[in-house]
């Protein structure tokens, strides 16, 4: 995908002289989102807990002559996070625009099956039943998506207080609508941050801070592709009845979320907060019948 697929048609620097900060910036959606936004004009912070991943990222951005620069940082650590912050500080001055991108899932806050069976009782290790999920992995998957969410935005929001033109973007999931079977850790903390993104919009109102959310839909990545696609590339169970559920009938490409971020951070969206965005073919809107 080029950077001309990235840009607005209508002002190809849009984001000129902003500083965005996008955390989990070394995945696969927000690496897209990173370049889309450093390709309309932004210089953009990479913040990832792998800083390897982080630097390829800001490696592509460059050859393009685009302004990046990776940062190493914990969205679960207060420290860390205000040593990346002076980094990007020193770097491209205050954030404009954090776009909370960390979050995943993990197999132990995941049952094996969509319904409770007696008789998995008995399977032991063989069945991870609802009795059998992890206080741990579930704990995992509420920090990573909801405290990951609020630690950054406690550290890089006290530059926007004030100033114009500053939007916070949470990532939630189709799964905050309405649960998806299997995981509930992540339905949950997902909910919980699209729940956050109203009320932080509410209380920063007026501060001149825009809070929204960008819901994906299912996109096919490395958290999911196991779940999603068997080895020779076909899908799974469970990737069939997402495509049936899916009015447009395809799994989305990290390039359909880039109108949406562009909209949700620009000016044409300046009388917007608090919203949460699906992107996702009409999954949401369709009752499956
Ligand atoms: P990804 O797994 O490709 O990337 C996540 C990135 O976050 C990785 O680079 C990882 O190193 C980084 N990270 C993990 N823990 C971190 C921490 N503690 N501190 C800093 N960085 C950390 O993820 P993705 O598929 O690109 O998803 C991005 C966001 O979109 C996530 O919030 C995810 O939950 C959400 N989402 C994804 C899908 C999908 O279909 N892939 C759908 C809906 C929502």
């Amino acid at each position: 995908m080029t950077h001309e697929i990235h840009k607005n048609p209508t002002n190809p620097q849009q984001f000129k002289g902003k500083t965005v900060v996008i955390t989990g910036g070394g995945g696969v959606l927000c690496s897209t989102m990173a370049e889309a936004m450093a390709g309309s004009g932004a210089r953009v912070a990479i913040l990832d807990l792998k800083p390897e991943v982080a630097q390829q990222v800001v490696d592509q951005i460059r050859d393009r002559g685009g302004e990046a620069l990776a940062v190493e940082g914990n969205v679960l650590d207060l420290k860390s996070l205000n040593k990346a912050h002076s980094e990007v500080s020193k770097a491209f001055g205050p954030c404009h625009i954090l776009i909370n991108g960390a979050g995943g899932n993990h197999p132990k806050g995941t049952t094996s099956k969509t319904e409770f069976n007696i008789a998995d009782l008995e399977a032991k290790d063989a069945v991870t039943t609802f009795f059998d999920l992890d206080p741990e992995g579930i704990q995992f998957v509420f920090n990573l998506n909801f405290i990951g969410t609020l630690l950054p935005t406690q550290e890089f929001a006290r530059d926007m207080i004030g100033r114009e033109g500053c939007s916070i973007i949470n990532i939630s999931s189709m799964n905050a609508f309405r649960p998806l079977t299997k995981i509930p850790a992540y339905s949950g903390a997902k909910a919980a941050v699209s729940n956050f993104t109203q009320w932080l919009a509410v209380h920063f109102a007026k501060s001149g801070i825009r809070v929204n959310a960008m819901a994906p839909g299912f996109f096919l990545t490395e958290q999911n592709r196991t779940l999603l696609t068997e080895d020779d590339g076909s899908l799974t169970d469970r990737g069939h009845t997402i495509i049936g559920h899916t009015p447009m009938g395809r799994f989305g490409e990290p390039e359909d979320l880039i109108g949406t971020l562009f909209w949700l951070c620009g000016e044409g969206s300046k009388f917007v907060t608090g919203v949460v965005v699906p992107i996702d073919g009409g999954f949401s809107a369709f009752s499956g019948v």
